[in-house]
């Protein structure tokens, strides 16, 4: 629980923790079992009260919760929210200017590169380590602490955030410098948006030809169509009891998360010249999902353009 190598006698070292939604909370109690000294804030009451049941110490104010923590964590839910965390807004400073300059800063967010390298060249001109560690495996892996981290930043940085990164995760990858956790996340949620379509649309093919979408789903999950949405996140209801196809689309990855994440990618790809039609195409499927009233619902529930 120490994220300084071998000092056995350190007291445990301390956590900042912002963000207790869906994902951080179970994050941060994560990390409270591991034994980290976890001091956390959100702005919404009820997300501080779901965490303090699981055992997350609540802080006042952000300034208290960043005093003498040795790492800090933030899982918000877009750039806007963690710009103006760390740089400030509206005449209230940013947590840049309140931590020490041997604390550890580690964005989980899902955000923009652009908006991800604005917070790390402004960390590294005062003086600040910081890495973007955005996470897949959703609220389950966030509960069963075996999330997947991209991470961006320099190796030594990785290096030290491990410890702390692996209570929350199984695996922990370290994609590049600055900003390349953001980048590896954004291919991963586009290829991810374009499967989920691709296997709806198959399965509503069967369907109006006739045939039984379980029988479909096994058929192509062990012939050349098998892919992730097939083996663990079937789109319809009723094929797997615990996808959240069969819990009315609840309890997973909303669509309008998605449609943020393909609007990252297609931003992504503007920026760096890349080309990627059907991450454009998807976004717009996604948004005419969500423009019809789907934007709560599991973004599996995309099949429903098809039926
Ligand atoms: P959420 O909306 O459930 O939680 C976000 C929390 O941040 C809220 O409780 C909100 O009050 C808090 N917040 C906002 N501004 C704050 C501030 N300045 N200080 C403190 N707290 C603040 O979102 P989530 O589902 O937990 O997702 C968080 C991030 O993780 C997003 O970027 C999302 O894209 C990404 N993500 C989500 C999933 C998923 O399955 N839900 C999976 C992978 C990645």
């Amino acid at each position: 629980m120490s994220i300084h190598d071998g000092n056995e006698s350190e007291a445990a070292a301390r956590v900042a923790f912002f963000g207790l939604g869906n994902m951080g909370g179970p994050m941060a109690a994560n990390l409270a079992k591991a034994g980290y000294a976890v001091q956390a804030f959100d702005l919404s009451g009820p997300a501080c009260d779901r965490a303090a049941a699981q055992g997350v110490a609540i802080a006042l104010s952000a300034g208290k919760a960043v005093e003498g923590a040795d790492v800090v964590i933030s899982m918000l839910p877009a750039g806007c929210h963690v710009e103006s965390l760390y740089l400030g807004d509206e005449g209230r400073d940013g947590l840049l200017g309140m931590v020490s300059s041997t604390t550890l800063i580690v964005d989980s967010s899902t955000i923009s590169t652009a908006s991800a390298l604005r917070v790390a060249d402004a960390a590294r001109k005062a003086g600040l380590s910081m890495i973007d560690a955005p996470v897949s495996g959703g609220t389950g892996g966030a509960v069963a602490g075996t999330l997947t981290f991209m991470v961006g930043g320099a190796k030594a940085d990785v290096e030290r955030a491990r410890p702390i990164l692996e209570c929350m995760g199984k695996n922990v990858f370290h994609a590049g410098e600055a900003g390349a956790g953001q980048a590896a996340k954004i291919c991963n949620n586009m290829l991810l948006g374009i499967l989920m379509i691709g296997t709806s649309e198959a399965l509503a093919l069967g369907k109006a030809c006739g045939l039984d979408q379980g029988v479909l789903s096994e058929i192509m999950r062990l012939s050349s169509g098998g892919n992730w949405a097939l083996e663990k996140y079937n789109p319809v209801p009723g094929v797997m009891a615990h996808a959240p196809a069969s819990k009315e689309y609840t309890g997973g990855f909303g669509t309008d998360l998605m449609l943020k994440d393909l609007g990252l990618a297609v931003e992504a790809a503007q920026g760096a010249g890349a080309i990627t039609p059907l991450g454009g195409l998807a976004r717009q499927i996604y948004a005419m999902h969500s423009k019809s009233g789907s934007g709560g619902l599991d973004f599996s529930s995309v099949i429903r353009q098809f039926e």
